[in-house]
């Protein structure tokens, strides 16, 4: 058995790596595991290719960045630049990443967790969930899951045709944006179609820029608001298609409504409707989680569970930690006074960082 290590890291995206960052200049000994192959490996595989990655900090926080290494620079580096700056910070530091390793399971209490992995088990006294929040939502529909895409592998691939992204969030604006500046270039005349379920879309400031450029350079851009994804059908030619259904606000008598409609190879779809926390984790570790109800809770829906933790995110069980995209948009937090209320928590490469920096501060001896 290799010796007892002061904490466990789980996953390598901004806050883990963070995370390790700081151990490591407190001289603590650490592992970070991610099951993927490379640092930043969730953001790898949720951006579209291309996309800039800004350094944003939400208006309600005062703290500068904490942790420079990871990031990402005013100027506005394409996600590309930035996995290469996580990869240079790694050899640089000499960062313990063990990749292709997957946690699985903790067993045992405070001061003498075992974690389990795929590939075996460590003794720790500390860990800290930096898995982020990348469980895909469903889009509630018969048949969708094998052939829908949730993000852009290869932007390429969908020029010379006309492509649905559904979802009305920044995910969903910057595949757009992406796209759309692919095809343009491409002097591909075929359209990015826009579908939400609602009037209004949610999107933050930088990316509403990105879009609004995009639409002035000339891209094809077309938007379809309260939009719902129906069940999916083959079609004559065998092929799985999607429909997206607009009502229109002209009913007629005896309950007849008119609906327009579009239908899409699910091929050319690419749902970003926005992933759910991991309460299912969070249960099988036994970590209290607070369901909410009686809108006692303003960003998660009635009969949500969230993750209770303290005002330095230590969970219910002593030593163990759930930081960044793992407790976003938000969790429930017990004050020093006892009272328990939910936490708005940005989804946020800032905020994975600035959670790092305070678990590290509060982190008390064994
Ligand atoms: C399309 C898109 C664009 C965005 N743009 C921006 C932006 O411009 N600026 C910004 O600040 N934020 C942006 N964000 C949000 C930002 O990427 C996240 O807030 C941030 O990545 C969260 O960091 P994290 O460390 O908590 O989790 P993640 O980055 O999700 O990292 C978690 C890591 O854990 C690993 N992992 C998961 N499960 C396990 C397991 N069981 N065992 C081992 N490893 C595991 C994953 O492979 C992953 O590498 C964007 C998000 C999306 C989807």
């Amino acid at each position: 058995m290799p010796a007892k290590l002061d904490m466990v890291i789980v996953g390598s995206g901004p806050g883990g790596m963070a995370t390790g960052i700081l151990a490591k200049q407190k001289n603590l000994s650490y592992v970070i595991l991610e099951k993927g192959k490379n640092p930043m490996q969730g953001i790898i595989d949720t951006y579209p290719k291309g996309k800039k990655v800004y350094p944003t900090i939400p208006k309600r926080y005062t703290q500068p960045f904490p942790v420079d290494e990871v990031r990402p620079p005013d100027e506005r580096i394409p996600v590309e630049a930035y996995i290469d700056q996580a990869r240079a910070v790694k050899e640089a530091l000499d960062l313990k990443i063990s990749f292709d390793e997957e946690f699985k399971a903790i067993e045992g209490t405070y001061p003498d967790y075992m974690v389990k992995t795929n590939q075996g088990s460590y003794l720790t006294s500390n860990i800290i969930l930096a898995f982020g929040s990348n469980i895909p939502n469903d889009l509630g529909i018969y048949g969708e899951a094998k052939t829908v895409a949730r993000n852009i592998e290869n932007g390429e691939d969908y020029i010379g045709i006309n492509v649905l992204v559904i979802g009305g969030g920044n995910a969903a604006a910057d595949v757009v944006a992406s796209l759309s500046r692919i095809k343009r270039e491409a002097n591909d005349a075929t359209s990015v179609y826009w579908a939400h379920i609602k009037e209004k879309f949610e999107i933050n400031k930088d990316t509403a820029r990105d879009l609004g450029e995009e639409m002035l350079l000339g891209g094809q851009i077309k938007i379809l608001q309260r939009a719902v994804p129906k069940i999916g059908e083959v079609d004559a030619d065998g092929i799985d298609r999607l429909y997206i259904h607009q009502a229109s606000n002209v009913a007629m008598d005896n309950d007849l409504y008119i609906y327009q409609g579009m239908s899409f190879p699910m091929k050319n779809v690419i749902a970003c409707i926005g992933t759910h926390g991991p309460s299912a984790i969070f249960d099988s570790l036994q970590l209290q989680q607070i369901t909410c109800t009686g809108n006692i809770c303003k960003i998660a829906k009635e009969g949500e569970r969230l993750l209770m933790l303290s005002d330095h995110l230590e969970t219910n069980m002593k030593g163990i930690y759930a930081i960044g995209g793992a407790i976003s948009p938000s969790y429930m937090e017990i004050g020093s006074d006892g009272i328990i209320k939910e936490k708005k928590h940005s989804n946020l490469i800032y905020t994975a960082v600035l959670d790092a920096s305070m678990v590290m501060e509060n982190m008390g001896p064994e």
